[in-house]
């Protein structure tokens, strides 16, 4: 598919929904590089679909911008925007074949010779030979990629994906995005994808901004935002985390100090938004290494100690919940690699990570 004049960036300056006196978008400001794969994600209710409405010209924004390049398009209407959206409902055409399915959008503007596009459309989306059916005869996954297929042709400058796989099992929402992905790569267009599925979101997009009550949490490359969240919010809406509450006491020599249960522990400062007062330590699951004791953990490392409560084995890993001393359970994963001794539920234990593996957040009066 040829490509065409870039757009531009897409940009959110300041937009804010309102619904009555609920505030769904609360003043949002935020720019999807032209040709990149941004994800939306969040629970149900953090108004990221709002979001997105909004971008397609299907909800009025209260205030602010949609900008595409210098464009201001917030109050044009949706179809003067070079902006197509593909729903979870697909909305095909019942009546209608795929290859005509697909024509839609070149025949309303009066396009007469529409084959070599069809049927580019139709291999773009590894659907050729298929254009003589009717949407009730393919499956779930292949009227979701005709949706696709209908909503490129129109060359838009960016595509919407509101839950697109949201109604496919999980075998083949897998192979979706990846097949999703592929897309977006060779058509080169922006692509912003609205999901609670964070595995999803992490999967496909350049760029994730987790979403919570109309505001974005944090923006970012999925393993950056993985790695280092920037809140309590997203190290557990993207991942499991193990917090631990305590009291950031300084930095010194690269390091930030801190006391949590009576125990000192430290995390580099390039790890720490926070290196006084009130803080989380923070510790993925698969970063933590469960040992029998003490003298095995290795110099550098840090640990607490206490009992295994629970063993739940799914096949990839073992998730451990250790209680420590003070009551607080920590989730620990370990890969089953096939040298990994199996630990017993019952039996002490001591968890151990690499400080360079934790991150230090600022904990205020909300979080847990
Ligand atoms: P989901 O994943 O469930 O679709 P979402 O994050 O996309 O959730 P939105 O659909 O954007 O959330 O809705 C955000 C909030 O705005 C919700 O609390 C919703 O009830 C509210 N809302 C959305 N549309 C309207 C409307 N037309 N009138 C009143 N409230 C609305």
């Amino acid at each position: 598919m040829a490509r065409e004049t870039p757009a531009g960036d897409l940009r959110l300056a300041d937009l804010t929904k309102r619904f009555g006196v609920f505030t769904a978008v609360d003043d949002l400001s935020l720019t999807i590089e032209q040709g990149s794969f941004f994800a939306l994600l969040g629970a149900s209710g953090c108004g990221k679909t709002t979001t997105l409405r909004m971008i397609a010209g299907l909800e009025e924004p209260t205030s602010g911008q949609v900008l595409l390049g210098d464009t201001d398009i917030a109050r044009l209407r949706p179809y003067k925007r070079p902006v197509n959206t593909v729903f979870q409902s697909y909305a095909l055409f019942p009546h209608l074949d795929i290859f005509e399915n697909v024509a839609f959008g070149l025949r309303r503007r009066g396009i007469r010779s529409v084959d070599d596009e069809v049927a580019r459309m139709l291999s773009l989306v590894q659907l050729d030979g298929y254009g003589s059916r009717r949407p009730a005869q393919l499956s779930g996954g292949q009227q979701q990629r005709v949706a696709l297929a209908r909503a490129l042709i129109n060359r838009p400058q960016v595509l919407l994906l509101d839950e697109p796989l949201g109604a496919l099992d999980l075998k083949l929402r897998r192979q979706m995005q990846i097949e999703l992905k592929r897309i977006q790569t060779e058509v080169g267009i922006t692509f912003v994808h609205v999901t609670h599925d964070q595995e999803e979101a992490m999967t496909m997009a350049d760029t994730v901004a987790v979403m919570n009550a109309g505001r974005i949490e944090q923006l970012g490359a999925p393993a950056d935002i993985y790695e280092f969240p920037a809140t309590a919010f997203v190290a557990n809406f993207l991942g499991q985390s193990n917090l631990l509450a305590g009291e950031a006491t300084g930095a010194s020599g690269g390091d930030v100090a801190l006391t949590a249960h009576g125990t000192r522990f430290s995390v580099p400062a390039g790890r720490s938004r926070a290196d006084h007062g009130p803080v989380h330590l923070g510790v993925r699951p698969e970063k933590l290494i469960l040992v029998g004791s003490a003298d095995q953990v290795p110099a550098g490392h840090q640990h607490v100690t206490g009992v295994v409560t629970d063993a739940s084995y799914v096949g990839v890993s073992t998730q451990y919940l250790l209680r420590t001393g003070w009551g607080t359970e920590l989730s620990v994963f370990a890969a089953n690699s096939g040298t990994s001794t199996p630990v017993a539920v019952g039996s002490e234990a001591v968890a151990y990570w690499d400080p360079r593996h934790a991150f230090l957040l600022p904990r205020d009066a909300a979080d847990t």
